[in-house]
């Protein structure tokens, strides 16, 4: 007994002097593009393994800068930026390769390839990643049946609704299992069934355990969770009260 008690003692200091990594951790981060007024400017933030949050902004805030700059498409200016204790800047290449494969990303125009099947797209990854036929198919029916597309594993992209297209996209983020799902504006090309069904699978993710940003200037769709929302204006980003 008492050995378990010092023993979790012990566990609880550890945790207290070396706490987990936030997910993503933005300190006094610049970027600008060249010509441009800077997207951010000395901006921070701190999103918790675990959270799911909305970023909103005007069209042109810097919405999609701050998504590439967690998924190093984009490198800040100055500041730093720390994905799960990481250093973003710091990789490149393959390591770039390795960190992206723990990251989901959905696009507003899903970004699925015409000439392959739904089947194809959601596997794509894990193809060129080199994992075997047989050990894809077993992660793919799981996949599609999550996000009811099961039936249409053979269709291609134009033979999908925006709503399908957009779920399979989402399918296509969560087979590698992520850590992290950073959705850049999903549900804009969506009416709002269908957005409202997309915002439910993210919310399945999220419940999941799984860390979730979304980025959306969407109010109905904010309106209608309890997440906390970050906005984005003039550079810098402001954690809005709970609502
Ligand atoms: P949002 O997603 O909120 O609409 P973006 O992040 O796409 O905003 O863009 C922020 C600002 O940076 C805009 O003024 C945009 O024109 C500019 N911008 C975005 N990408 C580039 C780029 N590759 N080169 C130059 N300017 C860019
Ligand atoms: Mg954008």
């Amino acid at each position: 007994m008492a050995q378990t008690v010092s023993r979790s003692a012990v566990a609880a200091n550890q945790s207290l002097s070396d706490p987990a990594p936030a997910m993503i951790e933005f300190t006094g981060v610049t970027k600008s593009y060249p010509g441009g007024q800077a997207s951010l400017r000395q901006a921070n933030l701190s999103i918790q393994r675990g959270e799911f949050v909305f970023v909103t902004g005007a069209s042109g805030s810097g919405k999609s800068t701050l998504m590439k700059l967690i998924y190093g498409q984009e490198h800040p200016d100055q500041g730093s930026i720390k994905v799960d204790g990481q250093e973003v800047s710091q990789l490149a290449g393959d390591r770039l390769a390795l960190f992206r494969r723990r990251l989901g990303i959905i696009f507003q125009d899903y970004k699925l390839l015409e000439q392959r099947t739904i089947a194809e797209n959601v596997g794509f990854v894990l193809r060129a990643q080199g994992v075997r036929s047989a050990e894809i198919q077993k992660r793919l029916t799981p996949a599609l049946q999550l996000v009811g597309l099961l039936d249409k594993a053979s269709a291609f992209p134009h033979q999908l609704s925006g709503g399908e297209q957009q779920r399979a996209s989402i399918a296509r983020a969560i087979i590698g299992s992520p850590s992290l799902i950073l959705a850049d504006e999903p549900t804009g090309n969506l009416d709002q069934e269908n957005a409202l069904q997309v915002l439910r699978l993210l919310r399945q993710l999220h419940d999941f355990g799984i860390t979730v940003m979304v980025t959306t200037h969407d109010l109905n769709l904010i309106k209608s969770t309890q997440f906390p929302v970050i906005q984005l204006q003039q550079g810098q980003l402001e954690r809005l009260a709970e609502p």
